[in-house]
C-alpha cells in the first residue's frame, strides 16, 4: 500500500510536522509520499525533522508520481464520500490519498478540492472528522490489518487536560490505545498544552 498526502497547508506548522512525523514512523518512509508541494520547493524548505525521518516529497501532483499512476487504483479518503472503506478495498486500490489539511471546526470541505480535481473513487471513514494521522492509522488498520471499521475503538472529541483547572476539547475522532487514551502523534500533547497556555497568556496581556 502507498499512502499519499496532498499537502494543502501553507508551509509546515509544528502541528503538521508532528502529524507527518508520526505517519512516517507508522507506515514506513518507503510507503508515504507528500505531493503537490509548491513549485521551486527544495530540501531547504522541508523541516529537518521530516528529512531525517526520510520523508519522500515532490512538487508533482499525486497523479503524476511514478511516471503517472492508474486512477482506477487510487482511493481518496473523503469525509463526504457515500461509501465506507472496507477491508476488501485492499483488492481494488494500491494508493490511498489524503488531504494534508488541518481540520477545522465546523468542518470545511477542503477535501472537496481533491475530489473535484482528480475524480478518484472516494471512501469515508465514518461520519466524524479525523486528523490526517488518525485517518491514515484507521485506513492502515482496515486495508492492511483487515480490521473492520466497526471493530476499531475510537474516542470522539476527547478532552485534553493541560492543568488542574483547564482542559481543551479536540474536535476530532481518535483511535484509542490499550489504556483508552486517544492516540496522538509524539509531542502533540505537549504542543496542545503549550498552545493553550500561550493563548491564556495572550488573554492576560
Ligand atoms: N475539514 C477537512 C476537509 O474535509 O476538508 C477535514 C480534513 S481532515 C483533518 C484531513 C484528511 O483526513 C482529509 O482530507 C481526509 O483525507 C482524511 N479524513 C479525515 N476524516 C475522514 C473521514 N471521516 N473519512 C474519510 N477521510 C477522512
Amino acid at each position: 500500500m502507498k499512502y499519499i498526502i496532498e499537502h494543502m497547508e501553507e508551509g509546515f506548522s509544528e502541528w503538521v510536522i508532528l502529524e507527518y512525523s508520526q505517519i512516517i514512523r507508522e507506515v514506513g518512509k518507503q510507503n508515504l509520499i507528500l505531493t503537490s508541494l509548491p513549485a521551486g520547493t527544495t530540501d531547504r524548505d522541508i523541516p529537518p525533522a521530516l528529512l531525517s525521518l526520510g520523508l519522500q516529497w515532490t512538487t508533482k501532483e499525486c497523479v503524476d508520481i511514478e511516471g503517472g499512476i492508474d486512477k482506477s487504483k487510487v482511493c481518496l479518503l473523503d469525509p463526504a464520500a457515500t461509501e465506507e472503506l472496507v477491508p476488501s478495498d485492499s483488492e481494488t486500490y494500491d494508493y490511498f490519498v489524503f488531504g494534508g489539511i488541518l481540520g477545522s471546526h465546523p468542518r470545511i470541505d477542503r477535501t472537496g478540492l481533491l475530489r473535484e480535481k482528480y475524480g478518484f473513487a472516494g471512501r469515508r471513514l465514518g461520519a466524524l472528522q479525523m486528523t490526517t494521522d488518525t485517518a491514515i492509522r484507521t485506513t492502515q488498520k482496515i486495508v492492511q490489518d483487515q480490521t473492520k471499521f466497526e471493530d476499531i475503538q475510537f474516542i470522539d472529541y476527547p478532552e485534553i487536560r493541560y492543568n488542574k483547572y483547564e482542559s481543551t476539547e479536540m474536535p476530532f475522532r481518535y483511535i484509542v490505545d490499550s489504556a483508552g487514551e486517544p492516540i496522538l502523534p509524539e509531542g502533540m500533547l505537549e504542543l496542545i498544552k503549550h498552545d493553550a497556555e500561550q493563548s491564556i497568556d495572550d488573554l492576560l496581556l
